[in-house]
C-alpha cells in the first residue's frame, strides 16, 4: 500500500463561478487559476499522484501542458486514475478538507463524496473546515484544501 499528501490553494475571484469538489456552488465567488480552480479536485490529484510515485500536478498538468488549460477537476481526476490504473494501483480511500469560509461543505457532502469516489474509482471522504477569519482562507481571499489518499495494488 503507499500513501500520498496534496494541497492546493486558489485566489477567489469576486463574480468568478464556484467549482469545488466537482460542484457548482451557486452564489458562492469560485477561484482563479489554470483550470477550473477546483482546490479540492486538485489536492486529490496531488495526493493520488503522490501515493503513486507520479510526481505532482505541476509536472503533470502545468503550464507545459496547454491541452489542460481550462480543464474541469473531474477531468484531470480521471486522467490521474488512468495514469495510477496504469501503474498497477486502485484507490483504497482517499479524504479531502475544503478550508474556507464558503462554499459549506456539509450542505452537499453527499454529492461531493459521490462525484468524487466516481471519478477515482474508490471511495472519498470530503469535509470542510474554516480559519477562525485568520489567514488568507479567513479573509476570503482563497480557497484551500488538503487531501490524502491510499493506494492498493489493483487486483
Ligand atoms: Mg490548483
Amino acid at each position: 500500500m503507499r500513501v500520498g499528501i496534496g494541497t492546493d490553494v486558489h485566489p477567489v475571484e469576486a463574480g468568478r463561478e464556484c467549482w469545488v469538489a466537482g460542484l457548482l456552488w451557486e452564489g458562492v465567488d469560485g477561484c482563479a487559476g489554470h483550470s477550473d480552480g477546483d482546490v479540492a479536485a486538485h489536492a486529490l490529484c496531488d495526493a493520488l499522484l503522490s501515493a503513486a510515485g507520479l510526481g505532482d500536478v505541476g509536472a503533470v498538468f502545468g503550464t507545459g501542458r496547454p491541452e489542460w488549460a481550462g480543464a474541469s477537476g473531474v477531468t484531470l481526476l480521471a486522467e490521474v486514475r488512468r495514469l495510477v490504473t496504469a501503474e498497477g494501483w486502485a484507490v483504497g480511500n482517499a479524504a479531502v478538507q475544503v478550508i474556507g469560509n464558503a462554499p459549506k461543505i456539509g450542505k452537499r457532502r453527499a454529492e461531493a463524496q459521490q462525484v468524487l469516489s466516481d471519478a477515482v474509482g474508490g471511495p472519498v471522504s470530503v469535509s470542510g473546515t474554516t480559519t477562525d477569519g485568520l489567514g488568507l482562507t479567513g479573509r476570503g481571499e482563497g480557497i484551500a484544501a488538503v487531501a490524502t489518499a491510499l493506494l492498493v495494488p489493483a487486483t
